[in-house]
């Protein structure tokens, strides 16, 4: 239960209930009024324990992170254009972006959208993690929406999609800054596509798509690879 948005209830006075239920996958924000809603629950304090350093929360607005409004918009967008693949699209990346930071990292190895979200978490303090890995969401589920064939790649049966192929897909999707990360064995997108079970990454010639892709996320430059 989330409280709803002050400027929504102060423009419709009694006519707003005094606590709003979300639906499944909807987010706790006001679109309209850019900003973050704030939870019943969090507001009372539990016995013997002080609210913490931020005192009561309250709403934040969004206006420092466009981005996250971008991606409602998108989201709405692919609901309307990609109506048969939306929520298949939104399950598996919703899965990927949850279990993130479940993957084990080498001590002292950076991960950039792990740094993204950690900005994004100093600019919106105590917001749940749901929206700070928004934009990254919708990145992903844009990638299956548009390309549903790509959920198959970690099955890998004849004529699906390579694991390069999604991982070129979304690392363009993602903007991700350095590419060569997606190739970590241990990264969470060459595991969810099942790269970590392949054998050591060799092919027959050098004109074997994968092979560009590869070197192309290896050299953090996969701007000249058309996405198919
Ligand atoms: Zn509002």
């Amino acid at each position: 239960m989330m409280r709803p948005c002050t400027l929504c209830a102060a423009r419709r006075g009694a006519r707003i209930p005094a606590l709003v239920r979300l639906d499944h996958g909807e987010l706790p924000i006001c679109v309209q009024h850019r900003r973050t809603l704030v939870g019943f629950r969090d507001e009372q304090p539990r016995r013997g324990r002080p609210l913490g350093p931020f005192g009561p929360p309250t709403e934040q607005s969004l206006d420092a992170t466009p981005e996250i409004l971008t991606a409602v918009r998108r989201r709405r967008a692919l609901r309307r254009r990609r109506r048969a693949t939306i929520d298949a699209a939104m399950e598996a990346a919703g899965q990927i972006t949850s279990g993130w930071r479940n993957w084990p990292r080498r001590r002292g190895e950076s991960d950039a959208i792990t740094t993204r979200w950690g900005g994004r978490s100093e600019l919106l303090p105590r917001v749940v993690e749901q929206v700070i890995r928004y934009p990254e969401t919708i990145a992903l589920a844009t990638v299956f929406a548009r390309h549903p064939q790509l959920l198959n790649t970690p099955r890998a049966a004849t004529g699906d999609p390579t694991p390069m192929m999604f991982l070129l897909h979304a690392a363009h999707y993602l903007q991700h800054p350095e590419p060569g990360q997606l190739l970590r064995r241990h990264h969470p997108l060459f595991r969810w596509a099942g790269a970590d079970d392949l054998p050591n990454w060799r092919w027959r010639n050098s004109s074997e798509p994968d092979r560009s892709i590869h070197a192309a996320l290896r050299a953090d430059n996969i701007e000249p690879l058309r996405l198919r």
